[in-house]
């Protein structure tokens, strides 16, 4: 039984491909870009959150925990030792601040399926479910039957890809896809690896390869001022050559802060997001070179 490590589901989603969706979140990253918004999902470990600003030092997760992570000082506030987890899960339902989140449950398709079928009837004929993360192809074969399955239901699958993995991981899933919400950050590999921690040769590549087989593309492409707006023309110019859908622009934002924090991430990701007239002129780039932008 294949067997995945989910972070999130969201249900209810518009913006994870066409319709209604309902996005299930794997844990899990090969890239580490520097604006990453789910930074939950980088490491495959699963992994506790702690927002000390909303603990109200009840000392419920004191008693629930086997580990000693969770304490209370001599001044009756919580402190937590994250040394000391051990990533069980236990105290994040006893914590009534809500200060606590535990990221990462190993699944099977067999327990993941019926929590996305819950949501058929909203799906229509062109919604579904949209497999994302992280880098949902890192559970190749997970993401493989889970499709399989659901397409036996009527349910079309999305897979919301860095691309950043082998073609091997991909192919396979051609049959079962609707359609691939794909992600090109640069061209230039000195500023793919500047933003992200690795080359952009195997992704380029493997989105030149989808598109030879026939797959139904959509781009994302991710705007974080300073970073990579110095790309947009280029990542326009590779794109205009392959017979994608369409272009859709994502203004960075930077509410992920106090999430870095609460995982322990000593990363500062970056302040300023994009301004409406910098989006603006991105879409207007890629319209200049025929492409349709959502
Ligand atoms: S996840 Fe488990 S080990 Fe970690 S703090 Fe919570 S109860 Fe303790
Ligand atoms: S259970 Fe939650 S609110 Fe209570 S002390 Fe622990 S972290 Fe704080």
């Amino acid at each position: 039984m294949n067997k995945a490590t989910v972070f999130s589901i969201k249900r209810f989603a518009v913006h994870d491909g066409d319709g209604i969706r309902t996005t299930l979140f794997l844990k899990g990253c090969p890239l580490r870009c520097r604006w990453c918004h789910n930074p939950e999902g980088l490491s495959s470990k699963p992994a506790l959150a702690y927002f000390p600003d909303k603990c109200i030092n009840c000392g419920a997760c004191v008693q629930a925990c086997p580990a000693a992570a969770h304490q209370i000082d001599k001044d009756g506030r919580h402190v937590y030792l994250r040394e000391k987890c051990v990533a069980c899960g236990k105290c994040e339902a006893v914590c009534l601040g809500n200060a606590l989140t535990f990221y990462g449950r190993i699944m099977t398709v067999d327990e993941v399926l019926p929590l996305l079928l819950e949501d058929k009837d909203f799906y229509g004929d062109t919604g579904g479910v949209t497999l994302s993360g992280g880098e949902c192809l890192v559970f190749p074969d997970f993401c493989l039957e889970l499709a399989k399955r659901l397409l036996d239901f009527g349910v079309k699958t999305n897979i919301d890809t860095s691309g950043a993995v082998p073609y091997g991981a991909i192919k396979p899933l051609l049959p079962y896809v609707d359609t691939f919400l794909y992600d090109i950050k640069a061209i230039d590999n000195d500023v793919h690896i500047h933003c992200t921690g690795a080359s952009n040769r195997q992704i380029l590549e493997n989105i030149k390869r989808l598109c030879d087989d026939g797959a139904r593309v959509e781009v994302r492409v991710p705007y974080v001022p300073d970073f990579n707006d110095n790309q947009i023309e280029k990542i326009a110019d590779f794109l205009s050559a392959l017979p994608i859908t369409a272009v859709r622009v994502l203004p960075y934002h930077n509410l992920s802060g106090s999430k870095y924090a609460a995982l322990g991430m000593a990363i500062k990701p970056p302040e300023r997001p994009p301004t409406h007239e910098e989006i603006e002129a991105a879409k207007d780039t890629f319209k200049t070179y025929g492409i349709k932008v959502l």
